[in-house]
This record gives C-alpha cells, structure tokens and sequence, in this order.
C-alpha cells in the first residue's frame, strides 16, 4: 500500500479529502479548529515536497443543495493562516473547478466548495423516501451520477489523499468511491487517518481494566448501535445527557419537558437488561439540573431525574450526578468519552460535562488512556481547559465509535483495497 512519507509529490497534484466540518459562531467565525489543525501535517508535507495542494471537505448538512451559511469560502483565509501560506485559491463550484485545478502550480493551494452541495456526494436520493415504489430506482441512479461525480473529482488530480476520519465511515463520492479512480500507487492515507486508525488499535488490542465508556449528548437512538457493543466491551458505561430522561420515562418518571424519545422506551430498558446480563455497571444521573426555559438565562434548581416538574426541563447532571460520574471513572485505566452530560454550550449548564472532563484527566494523570471523540466532547475538552491532560483527541465521533466496535472504515477500505 502507497503511504504520504513514501510518496513523491513534487510536481504533483494531490486531491486530499479533509474535514473541515469545524463549528462557525454566527459572525462565521471558527469557534473550534481542531479539525482544521488535524489535517495540518498531511497538507504541509505535501507542499514541503513540492505538490500543488487541492483540499476538498464538507461542511454542516446542506443536503445537497447549496446554503451560503455553508459555504467553505468563510473559512478560507483561516486554512491560509493556519497552512502559512499567502493564499488559498477558491473554487465556487467543486464540480467545475477543471480550471483552476489545471491553473495550479506547486506550493499552490485550491479549496473547493462545500462538497455536499451536491447530492452525489452522499450518494442518497433526494426528495423520495425509503417506502416509496420508485425509491430502488432513484437510489441506483443517485449511485451512477455518484461514480460520475467522483471521476470529475478524480480528474483535478494526480494522486488522492484520504484524511478525513471525521467523514470515513461513510461511503461519499470523496471518502471512498473516488479512490476507484486512482491506482493503488496513487492513492493513500494521510497521517490523521493512520494516527486514529493507530491510537483505535492500540485501545483494542490491549484493554487495560477497568474500562469505562461515558456516552453523552442528546439522544439514544442515534447511538444505541455503539451502546449494545460497548456493553460487550466495558466494565462500567456511564449514560449521561439528553438520554437520561428517556430512561427515566421507561421507569414511569415525571421528566416535565426534557427532552424524550418516547419511541424508544423498550430499546432503554432493553439496554439495561444487556448491562445486567453482561456485568457491566450502568451508571446514570440520580439528579438534574433544571431549567424554566432552553436559555442560558433560564431559572434553574435541582430535582431528581425522575422528578421533573412540568414547566422544567433537565439541562444537565446535577450535583450528585457529578460526584457519581467522577467516582466512577476514577481508578479506571482505559476511558472513552463521547457526548455532553448537558446542555455544555450554556455556560450555566456545562457543569457535569466539567466534572466528566475533570475526572478523566485526573485519571489520566494516574496513568489511565483516556481517548475523547465526537466534536461535542472535544470542545468540552478545549473549553475546559483539559486538552493537555487527557491520552488522545479524535477528530472523529461516529467514524471513532465505528472503528471502535471493530468495522472497516469504507474510508481505509478504500485505500487498502
Ligand atoms: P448528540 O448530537 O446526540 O451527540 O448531542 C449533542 C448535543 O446534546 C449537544 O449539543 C448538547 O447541547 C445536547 N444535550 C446534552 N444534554 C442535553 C439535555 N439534557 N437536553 C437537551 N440537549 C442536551
């Protein structure tokens, strides 16, 4: 396989698929660029090799359809700086940028446009859905205009360099089905991909116990897969945020109107039943932090979680939450933590995503692994001041949790064949 050190890109073109999918405050400026300092090794290498740069990314969900609030334009200037170059060409359009890719000259660099802009990209049929007749037509043809799309990319380039983990376990135009259009000498992984795929290895492959997992953010639906499988891996699983309050309801509690998936009761209690029948320790918020209104500048007080009034909303782990949380990860040796325990971008609700931060540095510092994941734990990190003090910040969140339930990234397929 064609590696970045022993490639020779001098005189090159390499097309490299980043993800700059960084959070923009509402001025478009970056408020965390940790993805854009990821990739920074990979795309400096190859100008220092003398290759002429084309970087490709996505940006938010604009489902195929172009949103100037999406637009890879705001942050050109900010891939500049951070890349130390004088400049960063644009291309408005990724799928006619012939142009300027063939303009390009060694030690230049061209950014193109949001890549979802175009369905193709994902490859999903857009405006059908999954139940309707015509749904497996449209979907074979989204695939054929998705190979057309990939070979356009394709063109710009002489070699493909793949080091977007935050976007590797799908199969996009850019992740994946456009390695098709390179032989195996021209295609390879940047080092972001090899340091995740390479830290992900490490955890697997010697576990140090205890191993605990902290899953947080909004919802559990979007994250039982990686649930089930970490309760097949872990010796305690803390279940924080959002989520708490769909266990409380399957419990019959009063949540008031924190946030639910009432649809997903049964699959709650059913995670309870897997964590008992496989030993695992399952801990959760005994109390919350409530809140009048979905606002930093809401009234607030301290409930259990199964005890919300109507009117309040459970915003983030209360007192006694916290304390458990850190009890629980310390002494442990290996931590993953993916997912707030609150509403963390409130100031006034980040407290126990503080405390989980807090306790695995401490751990840490005693000599755990502690491996963050997800852009929400990372901010959580580098707002908390903890960046230094934890093992390993990925830049991936489902890409991570999919490398960590033990499935081959299409992203690596792709290269590795
Ligand atoms: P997810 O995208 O599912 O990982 O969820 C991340 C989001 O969950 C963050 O933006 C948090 O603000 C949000 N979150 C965490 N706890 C709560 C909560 N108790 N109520 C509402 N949203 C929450």
């Amino acid at each position: 396989m064609m590696t970045i050190d022993n490639y020779k890109f001098a005189g090159k073109k390499a097309i490299v698929r980043v993800d700059f999918n960084v959070p923009l405050d509402e001025n478009g400026n970056i408020t965390d660029d940790t993805r854009i300092r990821g990739a920074l090794p990979t795309l400096k290498h190859i100008l220092d090799e003398g290759g002429a740069l084309i970087i490709m990314s996505h940006m938010g969900k604009p489902k195929g359809k172009v949103a100037a609030k999406y637009s890879l334009g705001q942050i050109k200037d900010a891939v500049a700086k951070a890349l130390g170059v004088a400049e960063v060409k644009f291309a408005p359009d990724c799928a006619k940028a012939q142009a300027e890719a063939a303009a390009l000259k060694a030690g230049e660099v061209l950014l193109l446009e949001n890549l979802r802009f175009y369905p193709e990209e994902e490859g999903k049929p857009v405006g059908i859905e999954k139940e309707d007749p015509a749904y497996e037509a449209a979907k074979k043809e989204m695939k054929a205009r998705q190979k057309d799309f990939a070979k356009v990319l394709a063109s710009y380039a002489d070699c493909y360099v793949m080091d977007a983990f935050g976007t590797a376990h799908r199969k996009h135009a850019s992740t994946a089905v456009i390695a098709d259009y390179f032989d195996a000498d021209n295609k390879m992984l940047g080092y972001l991909m090899e340091k995740e795929v390479k830290a992900v290895d490490n955890v697997l492959s010697d576990i140090k116990r205890p191993f605990i997992a902290i899953m947080g953010g909004s919802k559990v639906s979007s994250k039982i897969g990686i649930i089930e499988n970490l309760l097949g891996k872990v010796d305690k699983l803390i279940l924080c945020g959002g989520m708490t309050y769909t266990f409380a309801k399957a419990h019959g509690g009063e949540i008031g109107e924190s946030i639910v998936e009432m649809d997903k009761l049964d699959v709650a209690l059913g995670v309870e039943e897997l964590a008992k029948k496989n030993g695992v320790e399952l801990v959760m918020a005994p109390d919350a932090i409530i809140a009048d209104d979905f606002s930093n500048n809401a009234n607030t007080k301290v409930a259990p979680s199964n005890a919300i009034p109507a009117g309040w909303q459970g915003l983030d782990a209360g007192p006694e939450a916290q304390k458990k949380f850190a009890a629980a990860i310390k002494g442990c040796k290996t931590i993953l933590w993916n997912g707030p325990a609150g509403v963390f971008e409130f100031d006034n609700f980040c407290a126990g995503s503080r405390a989980i931060g807090e306790a695995i540095a401490e751990a840490t510092d005693n000599g755990a692994f502690s491996l963050i994941g997800g852009g929400d734990s990372v901010a959580c990190v580098n707002k908390f001041g903890l960046a230094d003090r934890v093992s390993y910040i990925s830049t991936g969140g489902g890409a991570l949790l999919e490398a960590i339930e033990g499935k081959v990234l299409p992203g690596v397929a792709a290269i590795k064949g």
